[in-house]
């Protein structure tokens, strides 16, 4: 999709500002923070440019096997991950939107696409963390006293059951992490410019968050935008991770899906979306 010009420079503004570089090698493009990378964390928010799956082509697809080729996203994935230094043991799962964090003790225990959780946490080194997203929060942490890292799922229900706060804690009971001396990244996701939900969402996250009507924008009638880039920031906050060490790419995937996979603007458009990989890990 063509995106007007003035869209594209404010969208790399804001991603600069926000401490994140684009990094490219034979079409492969993907963000990092660069912060993250300073302290020691290799880390990459992929896009959907430089692969090979038909979505609709040259799509660097990287999970989704009912929707695509195996052959497709190994090939991607080899792609995606010559953008890092070394070698590296993918860690994957198959995402549930549950609160469920699991711990990756080594490149033997790397876990496969058929493991479901939606958090990862590892102190083992030359193991990437990874988590899937199309729309949904990708959120990686690192450790910088202890060196453990994290990669976390956050949808709408994910955030609802602190699945950030969650792996935070869950690092502190394996790897003694404090959350002072964490530093995050949350990567692009629909954003409250276009991301409406209805008023099961809306009721869950009035239980849930105290301000949930500064998280909302109501729209029609049991309709609101909301924002889960400030939700999850808020909660990294509220479990007493610094606010000038969390670090937003502030790119809409609905918006932006010249780089990005959306699965509500996709999904209805030709019933099948690719997937984001966003990546963590300690050389
Ligand atoms: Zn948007």
């Amino acid at each position: 999709m063509s995106m007007p010009m003035e869209t594209i420079t404010n969208d790399e503004t804001k991603l600069t500002r926000a401490g994140f570089v684009w990094r490219e090698k034979d079409g492969v493009r993907v963000a990092v923070c660069a912060p993250l990378e300073h302290e020691g964390f290799a880390n990459a928010f992929s896009t959907r440019l430089g692969g090979i799956s038909p979505m609709p082509h040259a799509a660097l697809n990287l999970a989704g096997f009912d929707e695509d080729a195996a052959e497709n996203i190994h090939e991607n994935r080899r792609r995606f991950l010559r953008l890092l230094d070394g070698e590296w043991t993918l860690a994957v799962c198959w995402q549930v939107h549950g609160a469920d964090v699991r711990v990756v003790r080594g490149v033997e225990d790397a876990l496969s696409d058929e493991d479901r959780c939606d958090g990862l946490i590892t102190r083992a080194p030359r193991v990437l963390l990874s988590v899937k997203s199309a729309d949904c929060v990708p959120v990686i942490l690192g450790d910088m006293r202890t060196g453990a890292c994290a990669s976390v799922h956050a949808g709408w229900r994910g955030t609802v059951a602190g699945i950030v706060p969650r792996a935070l804690e869950r690092m502190r009971v394996e790897f003694g992490t404090d959350p002072t001396d964490v530093r995050t990244a949350i990567g692009p996701a629909a954003l409250a410019c276009c991301y409406e939900v209805g008023h099961e969402v809306i009721d869950a996250f009035r239980e849930r968050f105290a301000d949930a009507d500064e998280l909302l924008t109501p729209t029609r009638e049991g309709h609101a935008r909301i924002d889960l880039h400030l939700a999850n920031r808020r909660q990294l906050i509220e479990a007493g991770v610094s606010a000038e060490r969390i670090h937003v790419a502030p790119l809409c995937t609905m918006c932006r899906t010249d780089l990005f996979f959306s699965y509500r603007r996709e999904k209805s458009l030709y019933g099948r979306t690719g997937r984001l990989l966003s990546v963590i890990g300690r050389g």
